[in-house]
């Protein structure tokens, strides 16, 4: 697809996605219906364990990620697998019937899951709110935010008198003067397009 980067241009959050013994950090939340119990959309990667354990848990919880967190949060829930490392480990948290929300975050919804609709990279899990808390006042970094201030958010330091490619969706950083064209970000797994060069 030519022009991958006008999708950058949907407004979309930061948030972490927790269930029992698994979580991420996801971007597409939207919210899908009103009333008492509002439903509440999250997509998941299909290569994330997140989504495997999802598809077998009837609860789960989404917490907004504010502007003024840190971006340790971000490298923690988003650049590793919870199939690898216990991601609440070092993170302060509460738990709610098994599962564990970060409690330094903007707050939380608590959710039941009512419905899930497969695509081929992504599932879409519906939630209905059971409870939601805020935990503090700080507006939302938006996706749009985070694009644009990565490096400052991330606190990244690409190593002087090296040529790195810095991947634009997560900030993983490749060394090396030319990046190949079929090149994939181990991380994320975008193409070449993403990256952009840095020499300092
Ligand atoms: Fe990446």
């Amino acid at each position: 697809m030519k022009n991958e980067k006008m999708l950058h241009k949907i407004s979309q959050g930061m948030y972490v996605l927790s269930t029992q013994k698994a979580a991420c950090f996801v971007d597409a939340v939207s919210q899908v219906g009103g009333g008492d119990h509002p439903l509440v959309s999250v997509a998941v990667m299909k290569k994330n364990y997140t989504n495997e354990v999802m598809h077998n848990t009837t609860h789960f919880a989404i917490s907004i990620f504010g502007k003024n967190n840190d971006g340790s949060i971000i490298q923690t829930f988003g650049f590793q697998s919870s199939r690898d490392v216990d991601k609440f480990k070092d993170v302060e948290s509460i738990e709610i019937n098994g599962i564990q929300i970060p409690a330094d975050l903007v707050g939380y919804m608590y959710l039941e899951k009512i419905d899930t609709i497969e695509n081929d990279t992504h599932t879409i899990f519906i939630g209905k709110v059971i409870e939601a808390e805020q935990f503090k006042e700080d507006e939302a970094m938006t996706y749009q935010y985070y694009q644009e201030h990565k490096e400052e958010v991330l606190k990244l330091k690409t190593e002087s008198g090296k040529t790195a490619w810095v991947c634009q969706v997560c900030g993983y950083v490749y060394y090396g003067e030319e990046l190949p064209d079929d090149y994939e970000c181990p991380v994320c797994t975008v193409g070449k397009s993403y990256f952009v060069k840095q020499t300092k």
